[in-house]
């Protein structure tokens, strides 16, 4: 399988680039930035922190679709609606983990589905999925009497509270209720709040140093309490959960697909 990365020389298109490299059964097929990028002439084994590959990034996404069995895109969402035109015009599944996506962004993800496979995952760590489809079933079978807190903790640069993470976490719990999360969610606490209300789910956030991501849910009721965490430590859970995603598309038909279905949960 021929992998193409569209974004090669970002954060996380660097990542792709390494464990595209590194993994077993599939090829890299080639990479591409934006014609202003300053590192059209570096190697892309070496922008994957590897030995010279012997392939730089282009700037022909068309070129790069037609070349690849799926293509990989973790830019931005004006360049993610155009990667999914490329997508069916050359019959190349995608993989997208763009985030800041508008409803009217998914449209064309959405159409591109009916023609070839599209996984969309705003996070692409297989741990997190699992956390998702755990923290559903765990609130639905424990019920009201057990208090559901969310904790997170990102590094000192993060700028939004809570994480897209934990409101993800926030609306599983809240699936698993049959709850609207919106209704139910207290995103703050500050002085005199008066006794917890029955049946919400608590947020809370931390911020701090170097920390990459972590997330608990509580469960707690009287008597005991039931936690479910995650820790990140790197970015590079969510290339290899793309890399995944992208080996899931073989032979898959079209649709437009999460990481719950990669995973099966
Ligand atoms: P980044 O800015 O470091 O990288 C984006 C790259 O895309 C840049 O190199 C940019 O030049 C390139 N790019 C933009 N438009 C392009 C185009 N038309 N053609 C080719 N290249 C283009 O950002 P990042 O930290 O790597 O994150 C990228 C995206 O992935 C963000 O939306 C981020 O939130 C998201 N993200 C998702 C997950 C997940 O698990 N789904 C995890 C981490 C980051």
């Amino acid at each position: 399988m021929k992998i193409g990365i569209v974004g090669c020389a970002g954060r996380m298109g660097r990542m792709l680039l390494k464990t595209v490299l590194e993994t077993d059964g599939v090829t890299l097929g080639g990479g591409t930035e934006r014609p202003d990028s300053t590192l059209l002439d570096s190697d892309l084994g070496v922008l994957a922190g590897l030995n010279p590959v012997g392939l730089t990034p282009g700037t022909d996404a068309a070129a790069l679709f037609a070349a690849c069995d799926v293509v990989i895109d973790f830019t931005s969402p004006a360049a993610t609606v155009a990667h999914a035109r490329l997508a069916v015009e050359h019959g190349t599944a995608l993989v997208v983990g763009t985030t800041g996506m508008t409803a009217e962004d998914i449209v064309p993800l959405e159409q591109a589905g009916a023609t070839v496979p599209v996984v969309h995952a705003p996070n692409m760590s297989v741990g997190v999925n699992l956390l998702f489809a755990l923290t559903e079933q765990v609130a639905a079978t424990l019920g009201e009497e057990f208090d559901i807190e969310i904790v997170e903790m990102h590094h000192r640069h993060k700028v939004d509270a809570p994480s897209g993470t934990a409101l993800g976490l926030g609306r599983a719990a809240a699936a698993g209720r049959d709850v609207d999360l919106e209704a139910a969610s207290v995103r703050v606490r500050d002085g005199v709040t008066g006794p917890r209300e029955t049946g919400t789910i608590g947020f809370a956030t931390l911020r701090g140093g170097d920390v990459v991501g972590d997330h608990t849910v509580i469960f707690a009721a009287e008597g005991e309490r039931v936690e479910l965490t995650h820790k990140a430590s790197n970015r590079s859970i969510f290339a290899r959960g793309a890399v995944r995603a992208a080996k899931w598309c073989e032979g898959r038909k079209p649709g437009l697909y999460a990481m719950r279905d990669v995973l099966g949960l």
